[in-house]
């Protein structure tokens, strides 16, 4: 088992990561989820993809993590965008949850144990607020909403270095948006007494009918499904101030207990120099990537290539290499199921040592920060390893994939029976082949490729295979 070490933004340092619950090897993880009113682009994934590399390299040192993902399906912007369509929340975010699960998948990121949805949460969000009002953290408004009281909460400003002056002097003024930045602290909306614009989107409170502020959700949630303190909170670094900041005032306000042990925050994907946002127009999604023959999971190997700390910056000439490369791990891995069993030898016993020597280097440098570079150099090195037998390759590529999450465990387990039709190409260009007609077998191989199967030609014969990145 290798020593965890992160970079915490609570501490501002590299720390030694231990859970709560060490003796039963059990971590708690909260994520904070998408906004269920579109489709999140690649982005938003970054922050998903990052969250599941660390669930992975933490389950790979023996841990168990119960993983959260919220869902936040109301919000300022959830409910102009319903308002705008005349339908209910439900109906506008209910695709766009099904979409979000979809990209995960395509993305091979681990199911979270629950995707609670904010609006099953009011309740516990009442209860905090209740508590926050009991002790002065927060007072209502003449017009029934509830604001926190940034001036009271002496830890404010833990993650993001808050000037106290900034603080002190815009005490009193309120700010009612979800968002905004720290050059603008002032007292946030817990609860926001309904108007108009919030249409039928309202409910009973002790303050009179409104709706939560995007903050306490989290805070909320957290409490719901992992309840006391956790071990880790991740998110992407935007969302460190306000969301963030606000999540542990009004958690550790209310219940005077730490938030969250790590705070472990992934910068971002650029491009063109630029962040990627929705507000700025520079987005792409998930079938963009596709529309370019980019398979989702190329992005991701692209990803490991950048430390999750660092913005990573995106373009089409990365993103093909990307794709080369893993397209060439493949075509190995499908060369390695179709020799395994020719050749184990006598060496095997060494072979599992040296291949063991892999799954240990790949599980202390993702331990060490998440260095997933270094980790996708070493994968790939095992590829080319003459010295370890196809038979135990396989397992050990299984093995740690498992860890990285590159499809290759799902692509083994396909049903890669070939139809008929195929078949009958492949049958022809074998004879193309014999024949030394090259042309013609060229024209098949394309034809082959379009119809989502690869071919590789060895020394010895030709292998068919489904398209383990076919984008289609
Ligand atoms: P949102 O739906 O805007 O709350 O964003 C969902 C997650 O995506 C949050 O963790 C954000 O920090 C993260 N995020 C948004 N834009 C980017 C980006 N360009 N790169 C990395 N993460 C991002
Ligand atoms: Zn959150």
């Amino acid at each position: 088992m290798a020593t965890i070490k992160l970079y915490n933004t609570r501490s501002h340092k590299i720390e030694e990561f231990s859970p709560i619950d060490s003796r039963n090897k059990f971590v708690s993880m909260y994520t904070c989820g998408p906004t269920i009113y579109n489709t999140p682009h690649i982005g938003n994934y970054r922050a998903y993809i990052f969250a599941d590399i660390l669930r992975r390299m933490i389950e790979s040192n023996g841990y168990n993590v119960k993983h959260i993902i919220n869902l936040t399906d109301v919000d300022d912007k959830t409910i102009k965008k319903s308002i705008e369509l005349g339908i209910t929340l439900d109906e506008l975010t209910k695709p766009y949850e099904q979409d979000f699960y979809n990209g995960r998948e395509s993305l091979e990121l681990l199911p979270a144990n629950i995707y609670p949805r904010a609006t099953n949460s009011i309740p516990k969000m009442i209860e905090i607020i209740e508590l926050l009002i009991q002790k002065d953290f927060a007072y209502k408004t003449e017009d029934g909403s509830v604001y926190f009281k940034v001036s009271a909460d002496k830890n404010y400003g833990i993650l993001v270095n808050v000037d106290p002056n900034k603080i002190k002097e815009n005490a009193g003024g309120r700010m009612n948006n979800d968002e905004y930045d720290n050059e603008n602290i002032q007292d946030f909306a817990l609860w926001k007494a309904w108007d108009v614009n919030d249409g039928e989107n309202k409910w009973e409170s002790p303050w009179g009918l409104g709706r939560p502020g995007w903050h306490i959700e989290c805070s909320a949630m957290a409490e719901e499904f992992i309840g006391g303190t956790m071990d880790i909170h991740t998110g992407g670094i935007d969302n460190m101030f306000p969301h963030h900041e606000n999540e542990i005032a009004q958690s550790e306000c209310a219940y005077g207990h730490t938030f969250a042990n790590f705070f472990v925050h992934c910068n971002h994907l650029m491009i063109d120099g630029k962040k990627m946002a929705k507000s700025d127009g520079n987005f792409l999604m998930l079938n963009d990537l596709k529309d370019h023959g980019i398979h989702p999971l190329s992005y991701k190997y692209f990803l490991y290539g950048t430390h999750y700390r660092s913005p990573a910056n995106m373009t089409w000439d990365t993103l093909n290499s990307a794709q080369t490369t893993l397209m060439r791990m493949y075509e190995k891995f499908i060369s390695i199921i179709d020799l395994k069993n020719t050749n184990i030898n006598s060496g095997t016993i060494i072979a599992e040592d040296n291949a063991e020597d892999y799954i240990e280097k790949i599980k202390n440098v993702l331990a060490n920060d998440l260095n997933t570079a270094e980790a996708i150099a070493f994968f790939i090195e095992l590829f080319d390893d003459i010295e370890i037998p196809n038979e135990i390759k396989l397992i050990t590529i299984l093995e740690i994939d498992k860890i990285l999450g590159l499809g290759f465990n799902k692509y083994y387990k396909l049903d890669k029976t070939i139809p008929s039709d195929i078949q009958k190409i492949i049958d022809e260009r074998n004879i193309a082949r014999e024949n030394k007609d090259y042309t013609k077998s060229d024209e098949l191989r394309e034809s082959l490729n379009n119809k989502g199967y690869i071919v590789i030609d060895t020394k010895e014969k030709s292998i068919f295979a489904i398209n383990p990145l076919d984008s289609a």
